[in-house]
């Protein structure tokens, strides 16, 4: 059988209130899930172990959190400054997508295992921008400025 999360062949899986899984997709599920968040944010306060690394967004297990990425990066595609995503006729995201998409960035920067890293001004500087992504614009921005210096978070 194919666990849907993993998509790794096991030989059986269970039914939970979380969905239908393998064991071992529960076990990581159940501990995101009872993690606490921080305040204000959607994203819990969850590391994965051994390194402390932030939790991948298509992971989510709800699918809000990956639908909105997605948004995002369909909104953002292929813009030249005299087209906008309504002329191709894309929605604007909604507040719900953006909180969660900021929050999702905050959580991925603000891992333990990024510190060990040579650039530590450059990674305190994009913790404290982080902490005012709001729209579409400042995400973009800030996901450049990531990518520059070797991180990715989408
Ligand atoms: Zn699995």
């Amino acid at each position: 059988m194919i666990c849907p999360i993993c998509k790794t062949d096991v030989d059986m899986l269970k039914f939970t209130t979380q969905g239908t899984m393998c064991r071992d997709c529960h076990a990581k599920v159940s501990m995101v899930a009872a993690a606490p968040h921080p305040p204000g944010e959607l994203i819990p306060q969850f590391y994965g172990t051994p390194m402390q690394t932030p939790l991948y967004w298509r992971d989510e297990i709800t699918g809000e959190l990956p639908a909105a990425i997605i948004h995002y990066f369909d909104f953002c595609q292929g813009h030249c400054p005299d087209e906008t995503a309504e002329d191709l006729g894309i929605k604007p995201l909604s507040q719900r997508e953006l909180d969660l998409i900021c929050s999702y960035a905050r959580h991925f920067i603000n891992a333990p295992c990024w510190e060990n890293n040579l650039v530590l001004s450059e990674l305190k500087e994009l913790r404290e921008r982080a902490k005012t992504l709001a729209s579409v614009e400042s995400i973009r921005r800030w996901n450049e400025e990531c990518m520059d210096l070797g991180w990715d978070p989408f």
